[in-house]
């Protein structure tokens, strides 16, 4: 998935990203949902080697615009992965007691521990997302803080974390089109928040935001994919890779046993 990674230091224009892109899988959409059944059981043998060896830890972030696809390749990518060792951290508007403390406070408390992999769904980079575009902090608080989270990145992965981001990079026909899903479909309707609107007419403040944090934290330690959302399969597809092969390339062994199976009798 070399080819969504961004590089760290490239300056990212995301007009230049095509969100409709699907040169890795130039597949149909039913091949598609096809293979993701094959990636979906291949992640849950890995899923279950990470926990069984309990060494290594996985963390995961999903940002994207409203409708993006988050809680959609939440739900596709770890289907059929055993819910014991993964975790979902979903980040809402902070609370009072959040508020009252550095940002990263309760962001440090939800990233893995040994064995488990966490599902970050929005993360500490709303600080540098929502907060910039609403001014919740002056301009000279929030721009210091992509050097902070590299840093707290860079610590978390000395530490023994793996760490993917993904941005879902859906454009604004697509998402009008899944606004106006979530009003026409009553099952849907839960979803619909007014506020997206007002978020959704600054789009291009926040295109200058997600470009600049795109751009100032993929690292080598934590890289940023940028992933061709349009299509739902496709970006199921496109994360579910990438996950496969941080997995692979961890090289997971079962844990040894110090007993001879052979040599035991149950009677
Ligand atoms: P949802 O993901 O649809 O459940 O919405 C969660 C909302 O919480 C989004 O509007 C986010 O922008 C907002 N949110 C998450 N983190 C923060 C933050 N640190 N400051 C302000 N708003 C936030
Ligand atoms: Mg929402």
């Amino acid at each position: 998935m070399d080819i969504y990674r961004v590089k760290p230091g490239t300056r990212i224009k995301l007009d230049d990203w095509d969100p409709n892109d699907k040169q890795a899988f130039p597949l149909s959409k039913k091949e598609g949902k096809k293979k993701l059944l094959q990636l979906n059981e291949t992640l849950e043998v890995l899923q279950e080697k990470l926990y069984a060896e309990g060494k290594h830890k996985l963390l995961i972030v999903l940002q994207g615009r409203d409708a993006g696809g988050k809680d959609g390749t939440i739900r596709h990518v770890f289907e059929g992965v055993n819910p014991q060792g993964v975790q979902v951290a979903s980040f809402k508007v902070p609370s009072k007691l959040e508020l009252a403390h550095d940002y990263l406070w309760r962001v440090h408390q939800r990233v893995p521990a040994s064995g488990n992999i966490v599902i970050f769904n929005r993360s500490h980079y709303e600080d540098v997302l929502v907060v910039r575009v609403h001014n919740l902090v002056p301009e000279a608080v929030w721009s210091k803080r992509y050097e902070h989270i590299n840093a707290f990145e860079k610590m978390l992965a000395d530490e023994g974390t793996t760490i993917l981001k993904f941005y879902l990079h859906i454009d604004r026909d697509e998402q009008k089109k899944r606004l106006q899903a979530r009003l026409d479909d009553p099952a849907k309707n839960w979803k619909f928040n007014p506020a997206d609107l007002s978020e959704r007419a600054r789009w291009d403040e926040y295109t200058a935001a997600y470009e600049d944090m795109l751009s100032k934290t993929s690292t080598d330690w934590a890289p940023w994919y940028i992933v061709p959302a349009n299509r739902k399969w496709y970006r199921n597809l496109v994360v579910a890779t990438a996950i496969i092969g941080a997995l692979e390339n961890l090289n997971i062994q079962l844990p040894k046993v110090d007993f001879d199976p052979n040599s035991i009798v149950i009677e």
